[in-house]
């Protein structure tokens, strides 16, 4: 059985807390929903994340999302640190990373708020080393984020199946309200909420989730 803090690295030096953070916004990148993940890590285990999804609106963006997403983590670090332990903080956010480190020094004035909010916990939390990754290694942060915005975006869809009008075209095939295809053997529809959103999260879009209700039914 390990201690917490058994695997030291080989400098010598205390243990390492390892905070992973990531944040989206869609559709199209500006004023969609924003939703973040981020998580923590003890000697390689995950002792702790979160994630959330808020509602699409003006000044919404991923960067802002990815400071959300850093600053909940930076507040969870402050009630997990062990006396001494230090602190990496990483991410495939690039702008985030580079800001917050130091590295660029122009922050705009919609993630201004954010910027200040962060700086002010790594100044708490000092020393802080900051480490861009690539983003297959960012995988588990931005999992939990686009989990929360999937769950968010999928309630939304199943709360309006109720508007929805199916006529069969045959076997698997249906349209719905006259205008879209549906495929019940391939989960898809032709709708564009589906094909410019929901697809990327593996989301149903409300067409999809009338024609479960509707197979389920017969
Ligand atoms: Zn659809």
């Amino acid at each position: 059985m390990h201690s917490p803090c058994s695997m030291r690295p080989a400098h010598g030096g205390k243990c390492t807390l390892i905070l992973e953070f990531g944040g989206l916004c869609a559709p199209a990148g500006k004023h969609g929903a924003m939703s973040y993940g981020w998580l923590i890590r003890r000697s390689a285990l995950a002792i702790d994340s979160g994630w959330a999804c808020l509602p699409a609106g003006h000044g919404n963006s991923s960067c802002l999302a990815e400071y959300l997403g850093l600053i909940e983590g930076l507040q969870a670090v402050i009630q997990l640190r062990e006396p001494g332990e230090r602190l990496t903080v990483r991410s495939d956010a690039r702008l985030v990373i580079k800001q917050v480190a130091g590295v660029w020094l122009g922050v705009s004035p919609g993630l201004w708020r954010g910027y200040r909010q962060a700086r002010e916990l790594v100044r708490r939390l000092f020393p802080v080393t900051f480490v861009l990754v690539a983003h297959e290694h960012n995988a588990a942060a931005d999992a939990l984020a686009r989990a929360a915005y999937h769950d968010v975006l999928e309630a939304e869809r199943r709360s309006r199946a109720g508007e929805v009008r199916l006529e069969r075209l045959g076997d698997t095939r249906y349209r719905a309200n006259g205008k879209y295809d549906l495929d019940s053997a391939t989960g898809a529809c032709t709708c564009p909420d589906y094909l410019n959103l929901c697809r990327r999260f593996h989301a149903r879009c409300k067409h999809l989730f009338a024609l479960e209700g509707h197979t389920l039914d017969e």
